[in-house]
């Protein structure tokens, strides 16, 4: 109950946009309300700064690899907000969907979210599809269909974002992961691994139609191969439209994420 106020309490702030505020600001925000008093002022102070990103690793130029955890659910979720550079139509649902996890009620209770920001923060940074050693991170996973090569690593997980996000997963262990892509000419929800029903949930919920991995060209040491087939853990690969509008995207996929994310 009191991890619970304490997510309502920071949605509060980090919802008025005050995500800096003061221990002083958030007390009388709680005031008069009907609590205990005494106890909803030492649950405020401990409010008093919102959840914090923590840094998982560093990108090959140096750039820290950002996580999020917000909620303390049985369910565990994973978001990966990017793993091409050129390809950050998702960016503006990576940055509104902690505050939106944490309005929907009862999401915090039962699910524990993970938001990887970016896993290719130097691609980001460059508007490259490979990381900063020209290696596609996308490829770069110890799945049964690994290909070493030019623009793939001379091994697994021979690049430090790839490691970084291969470690996170194994700590993480999701119900469902997501990792948002975007696709020229074309959108839609693809999956790997055993995750159709949630695929077709989020088809229903989004509007986005369901294309599974045999329906597109190979994609040898993919985070969606390692994942889905190697582990046999759920995963989502959400392909926005190439060039299309982030916040657009933010607001047809909403629904379908949260959905997915939170589970029944
Ligand atoms: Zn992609």
């Amino acid at each position: 109950m009191v991890r619970a106020m304490r997510a309502v309490a920071w949605f509060l702030v980090f919802a008025a946009g005050c995500v800096s505020g003061s221990p002083g600001g958030i007390q009388k925000r709680w005031r008069g309300q009907p609590v205990d008093a005494a106890a909803s002022r030492a649950d405020a102070i401990e409010v008093a700064q919102p959840p914090t990103w923590r840094t998982i690793g560093k990108s090959v130029e140096g750039r820290p690899l950002r996580v999020l955890r917000l909620g303390h659910g049985p369910r565990k979720a994973l978001w990966v907000g990017g793993i091409h550079g050129d390809e950050r139509e998702g960016a503006i649902a990576t940055a509104e969907l902690p505050a939106a996890f944490l309005a929907t009620p009862g999401a915090a209770d039962k699910v524990t979210l993970t938001i990887l920001e970016d896993a290719n923060p130097d691609g980001s940074a460059a508007g490259t599809r490979a990381n900063k050693n020209g290696v596609d991170l996308n490829r770069n996973y110890p799945a049964k269909n690994y290909l070493p090569g030019q623009g793939r690593g001379d091994k697994a997980l021979d690049q430090p974002e790839a490691k970084a996000l291969h470690d996170l997963v194994l700590a993480v262990k999701p119900d469902v992961l997501i990792v948002a892509h975007a696709w020229r000419g074309d959108t839609f929800i693809n999956f790997d691994g055993p995750a159709e029903q949630l695929a077709e949930r989020f088809g229903r919920a989004s509007g986005m139609r369901v294309k599974p991995s045999d329906k597109i060209a190979p994609t040898p040491g993919s985070l969606g191969s390692w994942v889905g087939h190697t582990l046999r853990w759920p995963i989502l690969t959400l392909e926005y439209l190439r060039g299309s509008d982030r916040q657009e995207n933010w607001q047809k996929t909403k629904a379908a994420i949260l959905a997915v994310l939170v589970g029944d």
